[in-house]
């Protein structure tokens, strides 16, 4: 018997955002180099470029910071740019705590 996995109609409506991602058409190896030095940093800024155009940048990138997408553009950031984004999101929260 096959297992078949159905998604739920909430996830369906939190990832539309895809369905308007101007990167569809975009080789996906631009978005996910391999390092981050030379031929690499090419992809990273044409990537970028890319997320430039798109409509969807928000959303994208917010759900790269919340499912901890660590490879790859998303959102128009790197990978050390989103990190750069969750620290300062935990420090605020810890901020928010103490008060
Ligand atoms: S913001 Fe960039 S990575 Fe995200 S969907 Fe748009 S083009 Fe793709």
């Amino acid at each position: 018997m096959a297992l078949t996995w159905i998604r739920p109609d909430s996830l369906d409506a939190a990832e539309a955002w895809r369905d308007a991602a101007a990167c569809r058409s975009v080789d996906p190896d631009l978005f996910f180099p391999v390092g981050t030095t030379g031929r690499a940093l090419d992809h990273i800024a044409a990537a970028k470029a890319v997320c430039t155009t798109c409509r969807v940048q928000e959303p994208c990138l917010e759900f790269a910071l919340q499912t901890n997408q660590d490879a790859g553009v998303w959102g128009g950031r790197s990978e050390e740019e989103r990190r750069i984004i969750r620290r300062q999101r935990t420090r605020a929260r810890r901020a928010a705590a103490v008060v």
